[in-house]
């Protein structure tokens, strides 16, 4: 039972896995992400339903589009499977077993499931273009502002988080219309997506969260640094097209790195 449970929490996580690739494609070309239908980006074919499914599809396909025949690119691949293993954790990080699973738990699962979703368009529209591209930041703002106030209405939200959360929320505002409106600033981003992390979780996770990316930041810095100048590695996958360092899709990477440890903590210790 436990396991199957597992295996369907797995499966939904590919789904959202799925559509951040698409939304991390699609966004920064202002292209529609819920009602279009996908297509092979090659050859423009529009996808049918089996080409859909996440993981498999590419597994029985052997990577290529069905129809032109064209290499899909590995990372879809990694990128579902690594969410169908986020979702597990993020599950685990509950600490609910199956059975004592409530609507209640259901919906911050999904809250937390849509949290780790926009955190990976950012990180991925980072990486790549090296935008933090602040709509998905305030559509999960907003987003969690519905679910404020849904806990408050069942009478499940204490006055003093209630403070914390309208705090956050009020500071991630300011900073997107300042940003939006003034300055555009990379840094101001940063701050924005730090707060941001504050909406879903702990003060304490957020600050780990940041030391992490401060340390890969560092040695990232430092790699580059001690690397001879090569022209030919400005372009390598790794870096995005300015091949600037893409700090936020490191604090990604650092806030799933705290998850890991927390649920490993969970686990064994
Ligand atoms: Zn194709």
């Amino acid at each position: 039972m436990e396991l199957i449970f597992l295996l369907l929490i797995f499966i939904i996580g590919t789904l959202f896995g799925s559509f951040a690739t698409l939304a991390v494609y699609r966004l920064p070309l202002k292209k529609d992400i819920i009602k279009e239908r996908s297509f092979c980006p090659n050859c423009g074919h529009k996808l049918g339903f089996f080409d859909l499914i996440p993981i498999l599809s590419y597994v029985f396909l052997g990577g290529k589009c069905r129809y032109c025949k064209e290499k899909i690119r590995p990372r879809y691949f990694i990128i579902e499977v690594l969410s169908g293993f986020i979702a597990v954790l993020l599950y685990l990080k509950l600490q609910i077993p199956v059975m004592e699973v409530t609507i209640d738990v259901l919906f911050n699962f999904l809250y937390l499931i849509i949290y780790a979703t926009t955190i990976m368009i950012i990180a991925g529209i980072d990486k790549e273009k090296k935008i933090v591209f602040r709509p998905v930041i305030l559509f999960g703002t907003l987003l969690c502002l519905g679910y404020m106030l849904y806990l408050c209405i069942v009478g499940q939200l204490e006055f003093a988080n209630m403070y914390r959360y309208i705090i956050y929320i009020a500071s991630i505002l300011i900073l997107y219309f300042i940003n939006n409106i003034k300055c555009d600033n990379y840094i101001i981003d940063l701050v924005m997506i730090i707060e941001y992390m504050q909406l879903f979780i702990t003060t304490n996770e957020v600050f780990m969260t940041v030391l992490i990316m401060i340390l890969i930041t560092v040695m990232k810095i430092v790699s580059i640094k001690l690397k001879p100048i090569d022209k030919s590695n400005i372009l390598s996958e790794e870096e995005n097209e300015k091949g600037e360092i893409p700090i936020a899709f490191y604090l990604a990477i650092s806030n799933l790195i705290v998850v890991c440890i927390q649920v490993f903590k969970i686990l064994v210790l």
